[in-house]
């Protein structure tokens, strides 16, 4: 049995799957404090005898082995969780091995086992929700350096039409700051989920989304781009995306045809889960 942990800002999804991949039980727990929430995240895992674990956390994280602060949950605003050693913890309850990683490259690296990037060797998964984040799998395999990659906090080109100031609490205008959800309603006074689908506002978002694509695609090269979180819940968004994706390409790099390269997520608001839960697997086998 493998246990796995989608940690986020406002749920921690935990489930335990067997060898087949199938998941056994799952469970969906509010994230309060830290101690609060692992409680019950201990008290659904105890019942279990788990060969390994995977762990994909909201960010920053530290992801460095030889750091002190590996395994710590970095700077968040949600309150109690800043500096939490949140790897530590788990480890202190459970002394069995435990794959640690993003949200976000653990729903990317469950996109290419089982779900939109099948067969591919890499893949990157964004998610535009609250925030905008990235995971990125090259060689069949996460992608990390001194951090992980913070791709939502990238700069892009602004549209003429939009004089937004950008909710980013450290840059303002970067990626996140202009094309989260929260931006969507701070220009419109509507929740993009209400927003009608004419609305000009959607090119805006088109022409900020299209742009960091191009420029993941332009620095990463990866064999396809799958996008999740609840602002992808609108089909003209997505239609836009490639659009303005090809248009602003301008034909340079030669690329698969968009509505192939850029596609929704395969495993619908378990891209997360199943990956943290493949990665436990993973982790299993390489102690
Ligand atoms: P989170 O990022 O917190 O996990 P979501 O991915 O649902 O959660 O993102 C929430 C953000 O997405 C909010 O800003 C919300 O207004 C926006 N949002 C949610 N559903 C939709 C939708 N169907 N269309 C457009 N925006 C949406
Ligand atoms: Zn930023």
């Amino acid at each position: 049995m493998y246990g796995g942990i989608e940690a986020g800002g406002t749920k921690f999804v935990c489930a335990v799957a067997n060898d087949q991949h199938e998941i056994m039980e799952k469970v969906s727990i509010p994230t309060t404090t830290p101690i609060e929430t692992l409680q019950q995240v201990f008290a659904f895992f105890d019942k279990f005898d788990l060969s390994a674990m995977g762990i994909g956390s909201f960010g920053p994280i530290g992801i460095d082995q030889t750091k002190d602060n590996y395994g710590y949950v970095l700077a968040t605003p949600k309150k109690g969780w800043a500096d939490f050693d949140f790897l530590g913890s788990v480890k202190a309850r459970y002394q069995i091995p435990i794959a640690w990683t993003t949200d976000v490259n653990a729903a990317a690296y469950g996109e290419l086992k089982k779900g939109a990037a099948q067969g591919k060797n890499s893949c990157i998964y964004l998610t535009v929700g609250t925030g905008i984040g990235a995971g990125v799998v090259l060689n069949q395999d996460i992608f990390s350096g001194i951090a992980h990659p913070e791709m939502g906090h990238i700069w892009v080109k602004r549209h003429p039409d939009d004089t937004y100031a950008g909710t980013c609490p450290y840059h303002g205008d970067c990626l996140e700051g202009l094309a989260a959800g929260p931006s969507l309603e701070a220009r419109t006074g509507i929740k993009g989920q209400d927003l009608p689908v004419d609305h000009p506002v959607w090119d805006i978002q088109a022409f900020y989304i299209a742009q960091a694509l191009i420029n993941y695609t332009l620095t990463l090269a990866p064999e396809k781009i799958i996008l999740g979180g609840g602002v992808m819940n609108q089909d003209h968004l997505l239609q836009k995306i490639r659009q303005q994706f090809v248009e602003l390409m301008a034909g340079y790099m030669e690329v698969p045809e968009a509505s192939e390269y850029i596609v929704r997520w395969g495993l619908p608001n378990e891209s997360g889960i199943i990956g943290s839960l493949l990665l436990a697997e993973k982790e299993y086998r390489q102690k």
